[in-house]
């Protein structure tokens, strides 16, 4: 067995080596304890069906660990100076590819159909560069491409925000974006000590798997998504408020909205935040007809 790019002296050495200094604005935290990277991939099941996307390999530390386990790691990375790097530590892996690029710019339907057509199933498995972890998970989301799921490390504050349920203080429109489209669950806390440099935050690693089809029927996504940022503009405002105040023609509507809220029985007094997901498709759907 090869030894482990992640332990401190070897991540220590490589880094040396390249005289490779971390850019803090590219979320460069390089995970140096190797249980936590057998962690992350016992907890995404790749198996040798698997095909993986990484985003941010760094020095490759968790892409060695899903080579070894699945049939095909495809990373897209955007610092060129770690391509040297990786193009060194990950040698042994024939299995693994490297694309240099910005992973919100990325055709992933196309990198999927031309790498992946050999495999049961897709998962994106990363150690999130966390100055974008939300507009990452969103692109993965919406673009609609199928995956089986998504395990990431990411910071617990936005693990937090999209496990959360209804009334917590953590829940939010990202929960709902996010569980609209997938059962979400931390599966565990990670401390700062396992990375190299330490991050200012406590991290965490989150499970969201795609569910087959979304968890409420919306008869117009793009309105159901309107509602649920409207109703969470102002948390200590009421829901009506909110929505005559953040809806776009929602002062004209006003009185369309009060009796829609009557009519479907939610109390236009409640906070945007007590509504289930299931209350939001409902108060949408009856909005739009
Ligand atoms: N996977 C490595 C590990 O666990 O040690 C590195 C993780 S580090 C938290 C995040 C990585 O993402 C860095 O290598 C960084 O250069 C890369 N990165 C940052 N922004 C990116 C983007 N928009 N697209 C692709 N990679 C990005």
């Amino acid at each position: 067995m090869m030894k482990d790019i992640a332990t401190p002296i070897r991540t220590k050495a490589i880094l040396e080596k390249y005289g490779f200094s971390f850019k803090k604005s590219l979320g460069q935290n390089f995970l140096i304890e190797p249980n936590v990277l057998t962690r992350i991939v016992d907890h995404a099941e790749v198996t040798e069906e698997t095909g993986v996307i990484e985003i941010g390999p760094g020095i490759g530390a968790l892409t060695e660990q899903l080579a070894r386990r699945a049939k095909k790691v495809v990373a897209f990375e955007i610092d060129q100076r770690l391509l040297p790097i990786l193009n060194e530590t990950l040698s042994p892996y024939p299995n693994v590819k490297v694309i240099h690029q910005d992973v919100l710019e990325a055709d992933l339907k196309t990198a999927i159909e031309e790498n992946f057509h050999d495999c049961k199933e897709i998962m994106v498995v990363a150690n999130l560069p966390y100055y974008v972890t939300t507009p990452i998970i969103m692109k993965l989301l919406e673009e609609k491409i199928p995956l089986k799921g998504i395990v990431v490390m990411l910071q617990k504050e936005v693990a937090d925000r999209i496990a959360a349920s209804p009334s917590s203080k953590d829940y939010g429109s990202l929960s709902i974006a996010v569980q609209y489209y997938t059962e979400a669950k931390t599966v565990m806390t990670v401390p700062k000590t396992v990375f190299v440099p330490q991050p200012n935050v406590d991290s965490a690693i989150i499970r969201l798997l795609v569910r087959e089809k979304p968890q409420v029927e919306v008869d117009n996504e793009d309105f159901f998504f309107q509602i649920v940022r409207a109703s969470f503009a102002q948390r200590r405002k009421t829901l009506l408020n909110n929505l005559v105040h953040f809806l776009p023609n929602g002062k004209e509507r006003k009185a369309f909205i009060e009796e829609t809220l009557a009519e479907i029985k939610i109390d236009g007094k409640r906070r945007g935040e007590t509504l289930s997901i299931e209350e939001f498709a409902l108060l949408s759907n009856t909005l739009t007809k």
